[in-house]
Order: structure tokens, then C-alpha cells, then sequence
């Protein structure tokens, strides 16, 4: 017999370590049927395991946006005839927004990042991260082949001296601008400083700022008063508060024209659907003008987290709807998201590698889909569990 190790045996294996260490994971298959709401197993909870930030996911003009389409599929990628006018319009309402020259539309975040990191870096390029950026922004700076360096979390400072250590080298700091495991700021000002001294461009994915923060729900960069200078390179999601599906690049004009030359998930894959770019136009529109509806997310955060300090639970710092509370083992965090589905609030575990080792937490995301009630609901439901002792 071939003294080749058996392929199976090794997956089993290494799944069933997983399971051991609490790290396998499983998917659910859920309703969605109302917004701020989750069916699972036939039982209606209150959904903090959302990105649906704004609570646009159903709304009806998204949705209608959706009826009204006459095509499935584009039929094609967007260089050989899968642009379409709507793209076009979205793409120019999206740079309108944000105040960008231009704007690129891709399949997903994921894509955007592992596309645009390669065609603006090659190998002898330098690429400075956040610690705990996405991982699309990791893969894609690997992809590039680029000196990946990443930097103590939220430190302007260490970024700084990743770049002063390579002077010769053309370099890109990327960061996330609002964390999506830890729902903090990245010192945008600072990063964006630090990049002008040492003549590097910054990028950042807003994918849990955009809708949510600054004027018109431009962003954190935009709330931070950055602009299209400070950020060559700005990155932002269509399916957290938009509510939708896809991602935008927005640059100038040589930088959009380079991601079509070069962007391979852009070149090599099929156009966003028609139908979702009628929405997400719709959604831009809804996005620009909720002001009461991120009016009242800050009330809802501002709720869970005085009701938290006053049960004496230390939910990590963070201003955004993302309110993490990190419990430590991965086991502990299993046990209190099942405790807190029974008791009809869902709230994902997120556990390794997702998040470093030792901080598996509970991810509650907060939108304005949900009521005051909904929240103290939460609150009531994490007491009972803190009483229990674990
Ligand atoms: C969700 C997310 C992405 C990926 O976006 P998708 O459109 O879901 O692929 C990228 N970056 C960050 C920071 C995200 O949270």
C-alpha cells in the first residue's frame, strides 16, 4: 500500500478535533420573516446576530425593487457585457454619496478586498494591517504577495514604524474602520496622518461604518472629516445596513481604472444581478436619509450599554451596534448563546479563529429594526444568566 496518508482519515480527524476543542461549527437554517426578528427551529427570537443595521433588509421599496426585475442573472462579467445602466447608476450614486470620483461595484466584500489588495500591490510592495482587520483584507494583501506587516491593534503609532522600518518600499496601511468582532474605531485621523508623512496610501473597509456613521451615514472616515485624499482607496459593503448584497470600491479615477484592468474578481466573474443594483440603488437612497433610524441606534446602544454596567457585565468599548461581550473559552460562549436562544434572544458565539484565541465572545448587534423593549428584553435575559453563576 502507498504510504500516502489517507485524505479522509486526516479531515476526520482534524473536524473531530474541532469538536473537541468547541471550534466545529454548524450551520442553522433560518427565517427571517419580520425585521429585528429570527425564526429558528420553528420559535421566533430577537435577532442580535444581524448586520441589518438600518433595518432595510425588507424594506418594501428594496424588496418591490427586487419584483420588479425582469432578468435573473446579467448574463455575463462586467467587461464583456454584464454592465449594465443600472450598475452605472449605482456606481455613480455610490461615489455621489461618498464623495468619490468614481466607484467600482464587486460580488461581495470578500471580493473586493482579495481583488483590489493584488492589483494595487505586487511582491516587492509593503502592506501594513490592523490585527484584527477582516480577513478578506488579509487574504488579499497574501494573494498580492505583498510584505505583509500587521500591527498591535488600533496603534497609529506601530503602524508608523512599520512604514519608517521600509523606506524604499511602496506601501498601503488598510484598515477596518469600524471592527467587526469588537465594534471599535481604528484612529482613522491618526492613521490617515501617519500615511501622508511617510507617502503611503491608506485603505479602509467600512463595511460596518457605511449607513451607520457620519453625515448622511457616509462612514467613520467621513465622520472623521477624511476625504478622498486622505482615503485613496475606500471600501465599503452593500449587505450589512444596506441591507442587500455586493461591495464598492470608491477611488479616483486611476484607481477605479486600474481595479477594471486588474482586479481578477472582478475581471474573471459574473456582473452584481440586475435586480440587486435596483435595490441597492433604492437602498442608497433609504440609507442617505436615515437619520432617525441611526438616531435611534445610538438610543439603543446607549440603552444596552447603561443596563450592562448596571448588571455589572463589561461589554468591550465600543460606540458602534456591534456591543461584544468576550466570556473567554469558547465553551463558556457556546453555553451562554444556547442559554440566551432558550430564553428567545439570539446572539451568535463567535469563537477561534475568528477572534483570538481566549476572547470567544457573544457578538450582539443592535439595528434600528429593534424596539427599547427589545433591548431590555436582552438585558433581562443576560441577568437571569449572570445569576446563574457562570
Ligand atoms: C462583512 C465584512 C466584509 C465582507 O463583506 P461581504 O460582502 O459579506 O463579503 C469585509 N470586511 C469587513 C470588515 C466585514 O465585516
Amino acid at each position: 500500500m502507498s504510504p500516502r496518508p489517507d485524505f479522509a482519515e486526516a479531515l476526520a480527524h482534524a473536524r473531530s478535533q474541532r469538536l473537541e476543542a468547541h471550534l466545529a461549527r454548524r450551520l442553522i437554517a433560518a427565517g427571517r420573516e419580520r425585521p429585528g426578528r429570527i425564526r429558528i427551529g420553528g420559535r421566533e427570537l430577537i435577532d442580535f446576530g444581524s448586520n441589518d443595521y438600518l433595518g432595510l433588509a425588507q424594506h418594501p421599496r428594496l424588496v418591490a425593487a427586487l419584483r420588479r426585475a425582469s432578468q435573473a442573472g446579467a448574463r455575463a462579467s462586467h467587461l464583456l457585457g454584464g454592465h449594465q445602466a443600472v450598475h452605472e447608476a449605482l456606481e455613480r450614486a455610490l461615489a455621489d454619496w461618498l464623495g468619490y470620483p468614481r466607484a467600482l461595484l464587486f460580488s461581495t466584500g470578500y471580493m473586493a478586498a482579495t481583488g483590489t489588495l493584488p492589483a494595487l500591490l505586487g511582491r516587492h510592495d509593503l502592506c501594513a494591517q490592523d490585527r484584527l482587520n477582516h480577513a478578506c483584507l488579509l487574504d488579499g494583501a497574501r494573494l498580492a504577495g505583498a510584505r505583509l506587516e500587521r500591527y498591535r491593534h488600533a496603534d497609529a503609532q506601530a503602524a508608523s514604524e512599520i512604514l519608517l522600518a521600509h523606506p524604499q518600499r511602496r506601501a498601503l496601511l488598510v484598515t477596518d474602520s469600524v471592527f467587526s468582532m469588537d465594534g471599535d474605531l481604528a484612529p482613522l485621523t491618526e492613521l490617515a496622518a501617519v500615511a501622508q508623512s511617510e507617502r503611503a496610501w491608506l485603505m479602509v473597509d467600512e463595511a460596518h461604518g457605511l449607513g451607520v456613521l457620519g453625515p448622511e451615514g457616509r462612514g467613520a472616515c467621513a465622520a472623521a472629516g477624511l476625504s478622498a485624499e486622505d482615503v485613496p482607496v475606500w471600501m465599503g459593503t452593500l449587505g450589512k445596513a444596506l441591507g442587500c448584497f455586493g461591495a464598492v470600491i470608491a477611488g479616483s479615477d486611476l484607481v477605479i481604472d486600474t481595479l477594471i484592468d486588474r482586479a481578477r474578481s472582478f475581471v474573471y466573474t459574473t456582473a452584481m444581478p440586475p435586480a440587486l443594483a435596483e435595490a441597492a440603488l433604492e437602498a442608497v437612497v433609504l440609507a442617505r436619509a436615515a437619520d432617525a433610524e441611526r438616531a435611534h441606534l445610538v438610543a439603543l446602544i446607549a440603552r444596552l450599554r447603561s443596563g450592562a454596567a448596571a448588571l455589572g457585565l463589561e461589554l468591550l468599548p465600543s460606540a458602534t451596534p456591534i456591543q461584544p461581550l468576550v466570556l473567554g473559552s469558547a465553551d463558556r460562549a457556546l453555553a451562554w448563546a444556547n442559554a440566551l436562544r432558550a430564553a428567545g434572544c439570539y446572539c451568535p458565539a463567535v469563537r477561534p479563529p475568528t477572534v483570538p484565541a481566549g476572547s470567544a465572545r457573544l457578538r450582539i448587534s443592535l439595528s434600528a429594526a429593534h424596539a427599547l423593549d427589545d433591548v431590555d428584553r436582552l438585558l433581562e435575559v443576560l441577568e437571569t444568566r449572570l445569576t446563574m453563576g457562570h
